[in-house]
């Protein structure tokens, strides 16, 4: 039972935020909401646990399809960075806010960037792409996302200063348009570079919020020195470029890791 701990640990976090939502808000749908996605992560982890090929795959498609189709098209949230910057100007703890904070501000805090392995919407598409470890060395292209992180910020609060009525329709073509404009530049990027993560690395506006606060991660791969041959394996496999023998926490390795366990399951001396 000893190896299913992580397993039970997130679906417990997990049904304490449910609960705790649900009674504070008086609204049932978080209980929904936070059981649903906690479930699909644990099962994603104890498929993990058993070796089965396809499990961060089944958590992706099973979180990410949630959040895309029935969050952000059914019931019209925009679920976004554009939605997270609207919810807080409008001082409202709702979808969006209470999305942020669990999976992308504090979440991190203990689960580093499983966001970005195991419920990403735009990385559920990217990962079916044929480059799944880039064939080339990182670009110094990490600066483009502070001005993504910048646009979607100017553009909520020109909304908002301009006083423009129906922002809640706004809003939600925004996340349609946005999520449209995600899908095209990640796949061109992954082309361009061969690496279906590109869009990860150097575009993405939420890796503004992930790698400060993944830095702190409690989980984390980390390499047993005394068994590594130093082989190169792990690297070569890695969608993130993150050198996983050096355990240090900066920028490169702590906070780029998003936990898929390629790494792991590749090394030849079980040393990760
Ligand atoms: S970096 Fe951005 S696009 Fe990539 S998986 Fe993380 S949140 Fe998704
Ligand atoms: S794959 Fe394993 S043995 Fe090879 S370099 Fe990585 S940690 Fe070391
Ligand atoms: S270091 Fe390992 S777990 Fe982290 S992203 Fe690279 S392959 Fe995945």
């Amino acid at each position: 039972m000893k190896k299913y701990l992580f397993p039970i640990i997130m679906l417990i976090v997990f049904e304490t935020i449910a609960i705790t939502l649900w009674l504070t808000k008086d609204n049932i749908f978080y209980l929904f909401n936070f059981s649903y996605i906690g479930c699909s992560i644990a099962l994603g982890m104890f498929l993990l646990i058993r070796k089965h090929k396809h499990a961060r795959r089944i958590v992706q498609l099973l979180v990410g399809l949630y959040m895309l189709v029935y969050l952000g098209l059914i019931c019209r949230e925009n679920m976004q960075i554009e939605g997270f910057w609207y919810y807080l100007f409008t001082g409202v703890f709702e979808a969006a806010t209470i999305h942020y904070a669990v999976a992308k501000i504090f979440g991190p805090l203990l689960f580093g960037r499983g966001w970005c392995g195991y419920a990403c919407w735009t990385a559920m598409v990217l990962d079916f792409l044929p480059y799944k470890a880039p064939s080339g060395p990182r670009r110094k292209l990490g600066w483009i996302r502070y001005i993504t992180f910048a646009l979607s910020l100017i553009f909520v609060a020109a909304l908002f200063l301009t006083h423009v009525g129906n922002i809640g329709k706004i809003m939600f073509w925004a996340f349609i348009i946005g999520n449209v404009l995600y899908y095209a530049v990640g796949i061109v990027l992954a082309f361009v570079f061969k690496d279906n993560r590109a869009f990860c690395k150097y575009v993405c506006p939420i890796t503004v919020f992930l790698k400060p606060m993944s830095y702190f991660a409690l989980v984390r791969v980390k390499c047993d020195r005394s068994k590594c041959v130093s082989c190169g394996k792990c690297r070569r496999v890695c969608p993130m470029d993150v050198d996983v023998t050096d355990n240090s926490r900066k920028r490169k390795n702590g906070t780029e890791c998003i936990l898929c366990m390629e790494c792991v399951k590749n090394c030849p001396k079980k040393a990760l």
